[in-house]
């Protein structure tokens, strides 16, 4: 059976598609969003994870740690990563919570355990799981397996997805989907390079293919102040948007500031520049906007 890393489980989710719902966050990603809010999601290994504001210095991660990665500077312990082999050794001699190993290994069956536990809250709410990341597709066997799992369990299936992966992905696990969250960022591929690092027309065109094929789809977009609420972007989104006849709602989702502090606990840089999030005011303007192109859309996931 497939294994493959895992992120987190989140239980009781009521805004990864509809009813209550189990949300697996799949390791990995091929974008880099400037605006990620989890960027713990894109690397596909697992990470140390630190929270010095935690740390009590009493020394135990560094004298536990088989690579002799942390030692004490001027006045605290600061951790090589270079030498780091993510063993979690020190994340147990830790007692302060201050050093966390995000993604672990799971099997199918592991993963499906916990599916299973909560599908008295499905079959009450129609919910059911959805596979997030990260981008699920980048852990292709795996959700392919996960998906065919829950199918042979009558589990309803959401993929909630930034669309950056071979049409052949999408092709293999589509049939086990009963519902694409699809995010779609920028139209101008120069500037979607810009800020995600990778060119629109893979995640375009698979959107595109996946409407051909009648899947049920709802387009999720971010709004980033500066990076995609312009009209021309607004107005070229609606536009396509609307030549696709499987995209029953577009949701806007309003962006924010959580989940910044982040880069620092994974000894990252923040590629955002700071911004505040819209306003309501914007949000709903916005909204109009794609309305006025005769879609329907909320605001909110
Ligand atoms: S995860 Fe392992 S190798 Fe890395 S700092 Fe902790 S104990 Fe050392
Ligand atoms: S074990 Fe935890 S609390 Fe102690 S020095 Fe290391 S990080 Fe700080």
């Amino acid at each position: 059976m497939t294994g493959g890393i895992v992120f987190d489980i989140k239980k009781f989710s009521v805004h990864d598609g509809p009813g209550i719902r189990t949300t697996v966050f799949l390791k990995g990603c091929g974008l880099r969003c400037w605006w990620c809010h989890n960027p713990e999601s894109q690397h596909p290994q697992p990470e140390l994870m630190l929270r010095p504001n935690l740390c009590i210095a009493c020394g135990a991660c560094a004298v536990t740690c088989p690579q002799d990665a942390i030692h004490w500077d001027s006045d605290q312990y600061v951790t090589d990563r270079d030498r780091c082999q993510r063993c979690g050794t020190c994340v147990e001699a830790c007692f302060a919570n201050a050093r966390e190993i995000v993604g672990q290994e799971m099997t199918v069956a592991d993963v499906m355990d916990e599916i299973l536990r909560d599908r008295a809250f499905y079959d009450q709410s129609r919910g059911g799981v959805t596979f997030s990341g990260g981008e699920p597709l980048f852990q292709t066997d795996f959700l392919a397996e996960l998906l065919s799992a829950c199918k042979a369990e009558e589990i309803q299936t959401v993929v909630d997805t930034c669309g950056y992966a071979p049409q052949a992905a999408f092709d293999r696990v589509r049939q086990d989907v009963d519902l694409f969250l699809y995010d779609v960022k920028l139209m101008d591929s120069a500037r979607h390079r810009r800020v995600t690092g990778a060119p629109n027309d893979r995640v375009l065109s698979n959107l595109r293919w996946l409407s051909a094929k009648g899947h049920r789809i709802i387009v999720r977009i971010p709004i980033i102040p500066n990076i995609n609420d312009d009209e021309d972007n607004l107005h070229e989104t609606a536009r396509f948007l609307r030549t696709l006849s499987a995209v029953e709602r577009v949701d806007l989702l309003a962006y924010h500031r959580i989940g910044v502090d982040k880069y620092d606990r994974l000894a990252r840089t923040n590629p955002m520049p700071p911004t505040d999030a819209p306003d309501d005011s914007r949000m709903t303007e916005i909204e109009q906007l794609f309305r006025d192109y005769g879609l329907q859309v909320k605001t909110g996931g």
